[in-house]
């Protein structure tokens, strides 16, 4: 590793990578300090949906699409008062790239399968990389290794070096020293969100929420810290995506995980996907489904309880997110839904499922006892589903006869639910679980301009430096799936060519 480079840029996730492919393909000299003994950040945990207009796929398919009907579209997807925080001029500029990023992904030998629904969306936009996102992490990789560019692990930045007038570079901590590095053309923040960070996620959204964890627990907001402490502005730092209740993630690398990423098998695997029949398809999709999507807020109303370790219930579970917060709170800081035969049957049929990726696969009880027996159970007794997870069996019959003597009108519920009216019984129960409660990622980042400089609390370029992907969400909300990893890549790829363009310039 040399002392100075043309760009550093602080993560090897989707962000930090994929700018480092466009600065070594536009002639940079490129470094890439990555906290983690391996590349990847959330990315490389992500399904990996990306989510376009105008692309070549969408023609193929005779879709005919444009930035400005996206941009309206993408502006549906979140609550009115998180939109109206939205940064939408940005958006609408990042939704103008999306196309050009896909095909440089595609030029790279990376395949998807789409464009797929997901309403409101108008037109199908959501294209899935084969056959998750850890192929953006290996195409990435090899690209850079080819042309040159230093990755450098296990190396967490720590602090920006500024002159005074702009930032010059880094402190790393490499092998336990603090090492300097100088930067000639520009530092880049693409260190990731702050899903699993107590301490911003306090300061910005509330204390309450401080026990709630990340679904990557390394997702910890370095970069809006080191953004923070030489003067950048945050924006929208109290949104977030979640909480959520979320299945744990099951034992091991999920079968999907596990399938080539790169090389002959994968461009084959690629290749297949457009024949396969769309049920298989559906069925690739439902296994991953079941990895991450949250259970349904409807199993609530109708008539399903939590309980945690304990078998005790705890909240009024129709409440969100004040039933998250006490997910946080309990034992393990896990909860077990409980449904009865009669809910069982319902959830076993649609319109009635469990999780979905809208439009796309839908999961019922069935689907998770088969493909997910680390989180459900079925039995005829509630002993029976009790043991099974090591609950507290007197405990769960005593929930059970509680919220049954407040359905019938005998007593209020001690949570506040109201409006029940379904005893828990029968000859079959169910109980899925542990479940907890996540923030899946974060909305609050950096504020940027459009040539993804970091700005300052005035709004002015602070010189050297950069922000990409969940660092540098310069205020826009980015609600629905696949347009974080659109975002990601999309903003790894223009501050690339800026900086690489940069540093060919400067040796004219
Ligand atoms: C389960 C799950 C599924 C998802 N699926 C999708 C999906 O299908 N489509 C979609 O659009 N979005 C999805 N998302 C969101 C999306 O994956 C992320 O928003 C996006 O990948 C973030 O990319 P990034 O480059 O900003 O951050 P990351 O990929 O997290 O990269 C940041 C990197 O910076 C490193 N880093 C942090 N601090 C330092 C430091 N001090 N020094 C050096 N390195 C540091 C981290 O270790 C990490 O490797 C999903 C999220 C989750 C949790």
């Amino acid at each position: 590793m040399l002392s100075e480079y043309d760009v550093i840029i602080i993560g090897g996730g989707g962000s930090g990578l994929a700018a480092a492919v466009r600065a070594l393909e536009n002639g940079a000299r490129v470094l890439v300090l990555e906290k983690q003994p391996q590349l990847g950040g959330t990315t490389g945990m992500a399904i990996g949906s990306f989510t376009a207009n105008g692309t070549s796929l969408q023609r193929a398919a005779g879709v005919i699409d444009s930035a400005d009907a996206h941009e309206e579209d993408a502006g549906k997807f979140a609550a009115p008062e998180i939109e109206s925080h939205s940064n939408n001029e940005l958006r609408r500029f990042f939704l103008g790239q999306t196309a050009e990023t896909l095909e440089w992904l595609r030029g790279m030998g990376l395949y998807f399968h789409g464009p797929n629904p997901e309403p409101p969306n108008r037109v199908p936009r959501m294209h899935n990389i084969v056959p998750n996102a850890k192929a953006y992490i290996a195409a990435f990789q090899t690209q850079i290794l080819k042309r040159n560019g230093t990755i450098v692990c296990d190396a967490p930045v720590v602090e920006l070096v500024s002159d005074g007038q702009q930032v010059t570079g880094v402190v790393a901590l490499i092998q336990g020293e603090r090492k300097t590095i100088t930067a000639k053309r520009g530092v880049v923040l693409a260190a990731g969100d702050y899903a699993n960070a107590p301490e911003i996620i306090g300061r910005f959204k509330g204390d309450q929420f401080k026990s709630i964890e990340g679904v990557n627990p390394k997702a910890c907001g370095d970069g809006h810290l080191l953004a923070e402490n030489v003067g950048a502005q945050l924006l929208n730092m109290e949104i977030t995506y979640g909480p959520e209740l979320r299945f744990v993630p099951p034992p091991g690398d999920p079968f999907e995980q596990l399938l080539p990423t790169s090389g002959f098998l994968a461009q084959v695997m690629g290749r297949l996907v457009p024949l396969l029949p769309q049920a298989l398809i559906n069925w690739r999709i439902k296994r991953l489904l079941l990895t991450w999507q949250h259970p349904e807020n409807s199993l609530f109303d109708n008539g399903a309880i939590l309980v945690n370790v304990e078998g005790r219930r705890f909240c009024n579970e129709k409440d969100s997110p004040q039933r998250e917060i006490a997910i946080s709170e309990q034992p393990g800081k896990a909860a077990y839904i409980l449904l009865d035969e009669r809910i069982a049957a319902y959830y076993s049929a649609w319109p009635h499922f469990i999780s979905t990726a809208p439009k796309i696969a839908y999961a019922y009880v069935n689907d998770y006892l088969k493909l997910r027996p680390d989180v459900s159970v079925a039995g005829k007794t509630l002993e029976a589903v009790a043991q099974h997870r090591n609950l507290d069996t007197t405990n769960l019959h005593e929930s059970v006869a509680q919220f049954n003597e407040y359905v019938a009108g005998q007593q209020p519920d001690p949570f506040g639910r109201v409006d029940d009216t379904h005893r828990l019984k029968g000859n079959r129960w169910v109980l899925l679980g542990p479940a907890k409660a996540y923030f899946t990622t974060t909305e609050g980042g950096v504020a940027i301009n459009q040539s993804l400089q970091a700005l300052d609390e005035n709004g002015t370029p602070i010189a050297g430096l950069y922000a990409i992907g969940c660092n540098g969400m310069g205020g826009q909300v980015l609600w629905g799936h696949g347009l974080h990893i659109a975002w990601a890549i999309t903003s790894g790829r223009l501050v690339g060519e800026t900086l690489g363009q940069a540093s060919l310039n400067a040796e004219l």
